[in-house]
């Protein structure tokens, strides 16, 4: 069954905020990611205008997606690959489960892929008895912790060395240690079982192309590879959106992916996969699915406004610039995607109520699209949910949230397009206000609904002039002299 958290958004920002380690993980991943993308960004040979260009790429391809998909699910076919169009979570994991029990696999080994996280594809293999074991070294250090990934392409993030070798001596019974190599020695030995004798190999897809009908996977770890060619059956999965026309769209796009995503040149390996092991091939599975899945992404593409969020590549350059998600964490937005991108996405696929803690949590600093290697305008859409929000819309099914703030922001319109009434306002505020202030000046208490602006910093009392006031008065005095 698919995890959606998203209401328990506010008590995990502030166990986030709460938690030192947390903290210094988020810091060091901000500096080093983070810093590192825009300087990658900058040393392109092209210069970071490549990113307009990797976007134009993207919404090309999102405008044509009918004809690209069914273009890829024929060259597969053709090659003797088998493809399904799964409407929906459940769809795609019946078809992946059924697939298993007819070749009565008892393990799967899976490479990091965030839609099986969406779809909750390990629970449902749970159920039926069949275990799937994580492979990417910080998916498989979460799986043994019994955890949920808190970053897309970092999911082990919030976890410390002492912590991981704590784990590791318990689940694979070796001496604890924290030295880096010795814990990664561990899992691949363990791993190393487990790719032997899984009888399923399992991927997302980072990018399709439709003019060579394959899909390619990057990592940095090798393992994805090896899921995909040592199992006798490899089923990928795909956002009905993860498609370019050409293959020389790819080139642009994994040298952005890459950079935005680890600051690095190029992912260390880039598998690209068109079908299953043809006769002579010494590598690959006997039989390939590819599983191209909606889930709510349809009613995405129809919407002009929202349309542009199917350009992610999910590369999580977003979260390593955002000033939110560096102090919360990835847990707080209680889902597959979290940060920018998932306080965008994710209201969009689960519900815009359902999930309006997200989009109301982020800043509007712009950061993120500073930093998203396909330059989507995350605070546009951000803006445009809250909007939503605020007015209710029906074709989102969008329940109007807070009808007192509305009528308070509406009277505030109307007061501040007008001087006098605005000035007025000012002064009788002012009176107001002295009511809580303190010995300094300061207000550090307010009451009700008002409590939240006094929470975590004092706020100064109006001047007992306005700022035109002062400037009349001044100008007033220069005439005189
Ligand atoms: S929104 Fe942009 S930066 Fe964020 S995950 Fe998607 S592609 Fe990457």
């Amino acid at each position: 069954m698919t995890r959606i958290a998203t209401e328990n958004y506010r008590e995990e920002a502030i166990k986030g905020i709460n938690d030192p380690v947390l903290q210094k993980a988020l810091a060091n991943l901000q500096m080093r990611l983070g810093r590192g993308a825009e300087e990658a960004y900058r040393n392109l040979p092209e210069g970071p205008g490549l990113r307009r260009k990797a976007h134009e790429i993207r919404m090309n391809a999102i405008e044509n997606l009918d004809v690209l998909l069914e273009l890829l699910a024929d060259k597969i076919r053709s090659r003797g690959g088998h493809v399904f169009f799964a409407e929906d979570a459940d769809a795609a994991v019946t078809y992946c489960l059924e697939t298993a029990q007819k070749h009565n696999v008892r393990l799967a080994v899976k490479g990091k892929s965030m839609i099986t996280e969406e779809i909750g594809l390990n629970d449902a293999f749970a159920a039926a008895d069949i275990e799937v074991a994580e492979t990417d070294l910080g998916e498989y250090i979460i799986q043994l912790a019994g955890e949920h990934p808190s970053h897309i392409i970092a999911p082990a993030i919030h976890k410390t060395r002492s912590e991981i070798g704590l784990l590791f001596s318990e689940k694979l019974n070796i001496p604890y240690t924290t030295d880096p190599e010795t814990l990664t020695r561990a899992a691949r030995k363990a791993l190393r079982e487990k790719f032997l004798s899984a009888g399923m190999g399992i991927s997302g897809c980072n990018i399709a192309c439709a003019e060579t009908g394959h899909i390619t996977v990057v990592s940095n770890e090798g393992n994805i590879r090896m899921s995909t060619t040592l199992p006798k059956v490899h089923v990928a999965f795909m956002g009905m959106e993860r498609i370019t026309a050409r293959l020389s769209d790819h080139d642009i796009l994994f040298r952005l992916l890459s950079r935005g995503a680890a600051a690095q040149k190029m992912a260390g390996y880039v598998s690209y996969i068109g079908g299953p092991r043809i006769s002579g091939q010494a590598d690959g599975p006997d039989e390939f699915h590819l599983v191209i899945i909606d889930n709510g992404r349809t009613k995405i593409l129809a919407d002009n406004e929202f349309r542009e969020m199917l350009c992610c590549i999910r590369c999580g350059a977003c979260l390593n610039m955002c000033p939110v998600y560096g102090e919360i964490g990835g847990h707080a937005y209680g889902y597959a995607y979290t940060g920018p991108v998932g306080a965008v996405v994710t209201p969009l696929l689960v519900g815009i109520n359902r999930a309006k803690d997200l989009c109301l949590g982020e800043t509007l600093c712009g950061a993120c699209k500073d930093a998203c290697p396909v330059d989507i305008d995350l605070p546009r859409m951000l803006l445009l949910l809250r909007a939503k929000l605020a007015d209710g819309d029906e074709k989102w099914n969008v329940k109007r949230e807070n009808t007192g703030e509305k009528i308070l922001y509406g009277i505030w319109s109307e007061i501040v397009r007008r001087r006098w009434a605005y000035d007025a306002m000012l002064n009788l505020s002012r009176e107001g206000l002295r009511l809580f202030t303190g010995k300094e000046g300061m207000i550090s208490s307010f009451p009700f609904f008002l409590k939240g602006w006094t929470d975590s910093r004092d706020m100064k009392l109006p001047a007992r002039e306005s700022f035109m006031l002062q400037w009349k008065k001044s100008e007033k005095q220069k005439r005189v002299k």
